[in-house]
């Protein structure tokens, strides 16, 4: 049975980060004319309302999002990403905030393809009636990390697969390892992008343990914290896990992560991490 929504986290500090990564990843895809294809292992609903029941019950978009819209010196590399939520929230305050779908279905070319899946009852229906129109799009109702054996290789032999489970299963961190084996073994000059959140480190150190394990190389960490490592309930941090990451990520994340780390974390705490698990 499945509990998570992410409508009650949208738009928090981790979503900043995974979806300014993501949003550099596919521009930097789009500087080559050739199509590729973004497939989203958990796609979620892919709109969200910010002023909705569940998050705000939560309130955690205002300390990530909300944080961000408020800023009038925004960093270049926060732009594709920014202006989509502008788009969104045209009248001028923040109500709407997109998932990675929408993200992508905004980026993307008429020529580029999706493949989403979501396995929630909920949101499924949701996300697909976002897509219904979007010939460039296929959704399924299922196991995302199958997808990654059905999908790949993309006949345009380019690609960004995210993998974003909610971690709400502790399998959840054997089977993104699982997952990128299967897929690397089909498609090894994709790029793979994993979100991870930071609960109990030492899950996160058993994770890159096995990814370092597979001998894929070219892995790049991107970590945000807000708190200190703690033994307490409740995510101190999030990063995101990039395999063969675009040549210019690796210096835009460190030009613009003390910029979000002040938005995001005013008083100062946490750290940022932009680093090589595996190199070249
Ligand atoms: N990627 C989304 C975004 O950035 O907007 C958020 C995704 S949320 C963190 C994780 C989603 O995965 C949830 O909507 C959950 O229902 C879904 N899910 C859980 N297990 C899944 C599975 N095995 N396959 C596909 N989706 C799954």
């Amino acid at each position: 049975m499945l509990s998570y929504r992410h409508s009650f986290h949208a738009g928090n500090h981790a979503d900043v980060l995974k979806h300014t990564v993501q949003s550099l990843i596919i521009e930097s895809l789009k500087e080559k004319e050739k199509p590729f294809l973004y497939v989203d292992t958990h796609s979620g609903a892919g709109r969200y309302q910010l002023t909705g029941e569940h998050a705000e019950k939560t309130g955690e978009y205002l300390q990530g999002i909300a944080r961000v819209w408020e800023q009038e010196d925004l960093p270049e590399e926060l732009l594709p990403y920014m202006n989509i939520v502008r788009r969104m929230n045209e009248g001028g305050k923040l109500r709407y905030y997109p998932g990675s779908p929408l993200l992508a279905k905004y980026l993307l070319r008429d020529h580029d393809q999706l493949s989403l899946t979501e396995l929630h009852p909920t949101d499924y229906p949701l996300l697909r009636a976002e897509f219904s129109r979007d010939h460039r799009t296929q959704i399924s109702k299922g196991d995302g990390y199958q997808q990654l054996k059905a999908k790949l290789p993309p006949p345009s032999r380019r690609g960004l697969i995210l993998m974003d489970p909610s971690y709400e299963l502790k399998s959840d961190y054997e089977a993104v390892v699982k997952g990128v084996v299967e897929g690397y073994k089909r498609f090894a000059t994709g790029t793979y992008a994993i979100w991870y959140p930071v609960v109990l480190r030492q899950q996160v150190k058993r994770m890159i343990n096995q990814l370092e394990a597979t001998g894929i190389r070219k892995i790049l960490q991107i970590e945000l914290a807000v708190r200190p490592d703690s033994d307490q309930r409740g995510m101190t941090a999030s990063g995101m896990i990039v395999i063969n990451p675009p040549w210019k990520l690796e210096a835009q994340m460190k030009k613009v992560m003390p910029w979000l780390h002040k938005s995001l974390v005013p008083e100062g705490t946490g750290h940022t991490l932009v680093e090589w698990i595996v190199p070249e």
